[in-house]
């Protein structure tokens, strides 16, 4: 779909704009300025006045006009103004697209990956829930649904971190390992088949131990304490039980009071890594909370997208790995997977039902750039919009019969419905990283392959981001360079004289 829009030039609207014309069409084109050739022309325009701005629009050869105006704070900086001058005219865009296509954003004109963060950041500074909400209301035209469910998010989060808002003195660390069986036909993060690597993995190995050894005498020196550690990737059970146990060895060694790192994962992802021996090496670390993910239930759409396990497999691993002793087990599924509709999501509700694990993500299928399925998407056959959000609402209404709470949740760009993702999880068990990572209130130090490194300045709450690199070879070359990095940034944050880089 291409939109051609009339009267604004300045390029900072087009991602915007663009953002919003995803929500209701598949792969939008937004054209500002000179007339092109398109399926949709769009009159749009604003005004600054002196407190404030006014903006208003028209769709072309029909009757739909929108307009909307909003005071700005005077003391607002001059990017802070113009954000919300966006915000404006985003106003006006999905006002007039919502009647044209009849279709109803329940986001609003939020487009952005952490709508938590927002709600979050107006009760921090102690603006009274009401009120709160009623902004949402009005200036990011959010559901009175949707306002709920994140108050209800922020309330669990709160309960399980009651210190959340105190804890940008410590920090998270994430490991990254970036190794699976064989790779899945949706994914994008690094994970690299690791059949006949072995070389490979070792020389990766060792540049993830020196980073551990580096980043944890930092820490030991500097008096910073981990609030969770997460084994990622890829798929970290992917390495052999002896190199599990060298790591973990590695990780005792080499961090600052590790007996009262509030949790540590490792993400068991795919059911086909899982043995005795492995779990045996997690529990001598008491390590206790895995995540297993079946994704579907249905061994035809497992086969689909690539993961070579079977439902029989994931079962039985997930029995295993209870007999073992893990404590806390998260399982993933993904709604709107190839083939599959809303009969294929209760099946797999009724699966996890015998099962029930501490914590249950419920991602929607999103179509990311990079991903094998959305080069090839005309391949794969999958549900639309309303099935979509059928399956959703199945989702909801299950876990809540089934005593889990929603308590975070990420929205993503292409996603199917303009849904989003939710971690719910039974009381108590949830998971403080992914409370971490969502909310953005710490530092969290990413190590290994393709992994992020989030700097939060413990006083502005700025946020820097760093990677590592994503392919294995270029991670052995360079890892002293990456950790050398990271320590610069982190000396920077957390200087002790009290003057810390704004
Ligand atoms: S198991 Fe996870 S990380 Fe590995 S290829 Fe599949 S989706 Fe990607």
């Amino acid at each position: 779909m291409r939109i051609y829009i009339e009267g604004l030039q300045d390029e900072r609207f087009q991602r915007p704009l663009e953002h919003i014309a995803n929500l209701f069409f598949e792969e939008s084109e937004v054209a500002l300025g000179e007339e092109a050739p398109a399926d949709l022309a769009i009159v749009l325009g604003y005004e600054r006045e002196e407190n404030g701005v006014k903006a208003s629009g028209a769709i072309k050869d029909t009757d739909i006009t929108a307009e909307y105006a909003k005071n700005i704070d005077p003391k607002l900086t001059e990017k802070e103004a113009f954000k919300q001058v966006k915000n404006t005219v985003s106003y006006v865009f999905l006002s007039m697209l919502q009647e044209h296509t009849g279709i109803i954003q329940k986001w609003g004109i939020l487009t952005g990956v952490r709508p938590t963060k927002l709600l979050h950041k107006k009760l921090e500074s102690g603006m009274p829930k009401e009120e709160a909400h009623a902004e949402l209301k009005r200036d990011y035209l959010i559901h009175d649904e949707k306002i709920e469910l994140m108050q209800n998010i922020i309330d669990r989060q709160l309960k399980a971190v009651p210190d959340l808002y105190e804890l940008g003195q410590e920090v998270s660390i994430y490991i990254g390992i970036p190794f699976c069986p064989t790779k899945c036909a949706y994914c994008t993060f690094p994970a690299y088949a690791i059949r006949g690597q072995a070389g490979r993995v070792g020389s990766f190995l060792w540049g993830l131990h020196y980073e551990m050894q580096k980043i944890g005498e930092w820490l030991k020196e500097n008096d910073v304490s981990i609030t969770t550690v997460y084994f990622g990737g890829g798929t970290p059970t992917s390495i052999t039980a002896e190199e599990m146990d060298l790591l973990y060895e590695e990780m005792h060694r080499s961090f600052p009071d590790v007996k009262n790192i509030r949790e540590v994962t490792v993400e068991a992802g795919r059911p086909d890594t899982i043995t005795e021996e492995k779990l045996a090496v997690l529990k001598k670390w008491n390590i206790d909370r895995i995540s297993i993910n079946p994704q579907s239930y249905e061994n035809e759409t497992l086969k689909a997208i690539g993961r070579h396990h079977t439902v029989e497999e994931t079962i039985e691993k997930y029995h295993l790995s209870r007999n073992a002793g893990m404590s806390n087990i998260n399982m993933d599924l993904i709604i709107g997977l190839p083939g599959e509709g809303v009969k294929e999501f209760r099946h797999s509700l009724s699966e996890t039902e015998k099962l029930m694990p501490e914590s249950l993500t419920v991602h929607t299928l999103s179509f990311k750039r990079a991903s094998e399925m959305t080069k090839n998407r005309h391949k794969y056959k999958v549900a639309d919009r309303e099935e979509i959000v059928a399956m959703m609402d199945d989702a909801v209404s299950w876990t809540k019969q089934h005593g889990y709470h929603p308590y975070y949740l990420y929205r993503q760009k292409n996603i199917l419905g303009n849904l989003e993702n939710i971690g719910y999880s039974l009381p108590g068990q949830e998971s403080i990283y992914n409370i971490m990572i969502m909310e953005e209130k710490q530092t969290i130090i990413g190590i290994g392959c393709g992994a992020a490194s989030k700097f939060v300045d413990p006083r502005s709450g700025k946020i820097t981001h760093f990677s590592n690199p994503k392919d294995p070879k270029t991670y052995n070359d360079r890892f002293e360079h990456y950790t050398n990095e990271k320590i610069r940034y982190l000396s920077e944050l957390f200087q002790k004289d009290g003057s810390q880089q704004e």
